[in-house]
């Protein structure tokens, strides 16, 4: 993956280091960057766009306590990043259904034979029956290679060196699932057309999944043909619903980055990338993670670690806010607190970073049981119906006898964590009332921002 903005990484250390200040770090880190970004071929508005957004939030955010604010400045980059290679979407590879049939489809030398080795070996290291065809007469050697690949990993294969590919399709799935039972069929094809040619290509992949219904078709895309993937890869979304695409060669090539990037643009969805000629070289496409990577952040872990927290800190912070507004606290905003402070690790800190907390005096008795008790609550939580998580006071005697045994905890574990929850809503009401007073925590302004 070096060659894929092989420099951003060094960016972030030297802008980590360096002596300029903050403003002029950022700008000469911006102008690096971009200059990276066109070298990438990722669009040129889309790189200027990126900039501005990362240039705004740069000098307008100030970061949370705890964190240097060029540390701030690179969770910046990264969330920014991640949003152009497609955010929060972290693609299911897994089968939905039995025999899963993947089409492999793309023009010729895209990498779609290899791609369907890479494929049949991450299938079958994850347990499932996995089984290769192709379809390619095209060429008088795509055949023997493919069956050496399904030689080399193990697993069954079907082809026929002549023929129509729709029909030999339907014979490999007969075969594949009759003979050999497989659960996870996939197909190569010739893909005997070039760039350009889109539509033709498109109608070859029409034919033969007519014959066969695929549940899943993948278009190939190799990475060196930059931005311009993307006019592939919207035809190829408004053809099939059920398309997604991987991205090879991002080992060999500079301009990974626009494929990547012009990919996402379109709204299709990249599943896997390819980075290598090797059958291991293929992974699960996660923006975050590639990101991460690019950036250099596995070496900065724990900056990362650190981003994390805050932003669940922020989370427990806002519902709770939400909670003294309003009076009362839900089930459901108690389990996410219990859920973040197990993450989080030492209670004590967490707990001081939410206002209120800890002069609720919430922590104390939590604290006694330390995480024992937070598994034993988050556990009978997880045994509650809706209903139950609604409105607690529907739990009566036999309920809570229920949901011990559910959780696999004593009846008076149950009772303790109903206990905790009037106890802390009693308080919530009084203090909204005024009967209580918290000292430190202006509940005016809560109560405003919250409404
Ligand atoms: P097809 O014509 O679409 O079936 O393409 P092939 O699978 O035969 O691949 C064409 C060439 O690209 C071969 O030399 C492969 O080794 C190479 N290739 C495929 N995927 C990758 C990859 O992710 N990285 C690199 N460096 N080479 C790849
Ligand atoms: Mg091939």
């Amino acid at each position: 993956m070096t060659t894929v903005f092989g420099k951003i990484r060094d960016l972030v250390s030297s802008f980590l280091r360096s002596s300029e200040s903050y403003e002029e770090a950022v700008n000469s880190f911006i102008r690096e960057l971009q200059k990276e970004m066109i070298k990438a071929d990722v669009n040129v508005k889309v790189v200027f766009e990126l900039s501005a957004r990362i240039k705004e939030r740069a000098l307008k955010e100030e970061p949370p306590e705890g964190v240097l604010r060029r540390e701030w400045f690179v969770k910046i980059v990264y969330d920014e990043l991640s949003r152009l290679f497609g955010g929060d979407v972290a693609p299911d590879p897994y089968p939905k259904s039995f025999p899963w049939i993947i089409l492999l489809v793309g023009v010729q030398g895209s990498g779609k034979t290899t791609t369907a080795g890479k494929l049949a070996l991450f299938y079958k290291k994850r347990g499932y029956r996995v089984g290769l065809a192709t379809t390619d007469t095209y060429r008088p050697a795509a055949y023997d290679q493919l069956k050496q690949i399904a030689e080399t990993i193990g697993v069954p294969f079907y082809g026929e060196k002549s023929g129509d590919p729709a029909e030999i399709a339907r014979k490999a799935v007969a075969t594949l699932l009759n003979e050999y039972s497989c659960d996870v069929i996939i197909i190569d094809t010739a893909g005997r057309h070039g760039y350009g040619k889109e539509e033709s290509l498109l109608m070859e992949m029409k034919e033969i999944a007519e014959a066969i219904k695929p549940s899943e078709v993948i278009l190939v895309i190799d990475s060196s043909i930059g931005q311009k993937a993307y006019e592939l890869a919207k035809k190829f979304n408004e053809w099939t619903p059920i398309g997604s695409i991987v991205i090879t060669k991002l080992d060999g090539t500079a301009r990974g980055g626009g494929a990547l990037s012009a990919v996402v643009a379109t709204g299709a969805r990249i599943k896997f990338i390819g980075d290598g000629e090797k059958l291991e070289d293929l992974e699960v496409f996660n923006p975050r993670k590639f990101v991460a990577r690019i950036l250099g952040l596995g070496d900065l872990e724990s900056l990362l670690e650190k981003f994390k927290a805050i932003e669940e800190s922020d989370e427990v912070r806002k519902r709770l806010e939400r909670a003294i507004a309003l009076g009362r606290i839900s089930m459901r905003d108690i389990y996410h607190q219990l859920k973040s402070i197990k993450k989080l690790g030492p209670l004590r800190k967490v707990i001081d970073l939410v206002p209120g907390f800890s002069m609720l005096k919430l922590g104390d008795d939590m604290l006694k049981g330390s995480e024992k008790k937070i598994d034993s609550w988050i556990a009978i939580i997880e045994s509650m119906t809706y209903d139950e998580l609604d409105d607690p006071s529907i739990i009566d005697r036999s309920r809570v006898r229920r949901l011990a045994i559910g959780s696999g905890r004593t009846v008076n574990d149950v009772r303790e964590l109903l206990n905790y929850y009037e106890l802390i809503n009693k308080m919530l009401k009084d203090l909204k009332r005024g009967k209580l007073r918290l000292k430190g925590v202006d509940l005016s302004r809560l109560g405003g921002e919250a409404g």
